[in-house]
């Protein structure tokens, strides 16, 4: 197991990944930048970590044709306050990450990475994932599958019911020791592995990545309705702590 991190002068970045060109979403604006409630998903996202004490700074992942009107607009009327470093994204997310962690300063300790298209996150939930990585050196934020399994044919039909206890439904915030988050992409890149989210990367280094309990608020905006979804949530009840 990794080290703890000592001390509290451990810098923590976040790491937002909005380079995606949501095509799940239906085409059109990009879905990080559709208004939920008046504000723009990425900024919405961006807000909650600049509030977030765990967090000291952020490096934001943007389309690469996107870096001047972000920068020059987006970016200075967001209203957040700590330090926000831009970097172009790549074709697939998991370049994105790798891109993002290129512009991560090297007294940084932990990095948590966050898509931008979960914008109903909490504070609470950032600060424990924080926390945890702080203590185990990787985790991600995780919901227990509640539902049944089915493994699907491609004709539709159920092939079997595949046991629940243990499976747990990943989320973001995913925070690393910065060496370790890293030394895993390094090792993805080289030998050309593609995984469906960062912990997948780290545990094929052999590390050992912890389940911090996520929320259902936290869902990823993939889908129109998904949005609806959110407005709904967010008219009867401003996500909170
Ligand atoms: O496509 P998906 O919903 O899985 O994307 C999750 C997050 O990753 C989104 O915030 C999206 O903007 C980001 N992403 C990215 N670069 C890509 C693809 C996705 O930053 N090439």
């Amino acid at each position: 197991m990794p080290a703890a991190i000592q001390g509290p002068k451990s810098v923590v970045s976040a790491l937002v990944v909005a380079a995606g060109s949501g095509s799940r979403f239906g085409g059109g604006t990009p879905k990080q930048y559709r208004l939920l409630a008046g504000v723009p998903l990425i900024v919405r996202t961006l807000r909650i970590l600049d509030a977030c004490a765990a967090i000291d700074r952020m490096v934001l992942v943007v389309p690469a044709e996107d870096l001047s009107r972000l920068a020059a607009s987006l970016l200075p009327g967001a209203g957040v306050v700590k330090p926000v470093v831009l970097a172009a994204g790549g074709a697939s997310r998991q370049e994105s990450v790798g891109n993002g962690l290129d512009h991560v300063a090297d007294d940084v300790s932990l990095v948590a990475i966050h898509d931008a298209v979960r914008p109903l996150v909490s504070g609470a939930c950032i600060a424990a994932c924080v926390e945890e990585a702080r203590r185990s050196g990787a985790c991600t934020a995780a919901l227990p599958a509640w539902d049944t399994l089915k493994r699907v044919e491609p004709d539709g039909s159920i092939r079997d019911t595949l046991p629940r206890d243990r499976v747990w439904l990943a989320q973001t915030p995913q925070v690393f020791r910065t060496d370790l988050i890293r030394e895993a992409h390094a090792a993805a890149r080289s030998s050309g592995w593609t995984g469906t989210d960062d912990a997948e990367l780290v545990e094929r280094i052999g590390a050992r990545v912890r389940v911090v309990p996520g929320s259902r608020m936290n869902f990823k905006i993939t889908t129109p309705d998904d949005l609806h979804l959110a407005e709904m949530l967010l008219s009867h009840a401003p996500a909170s702590d």
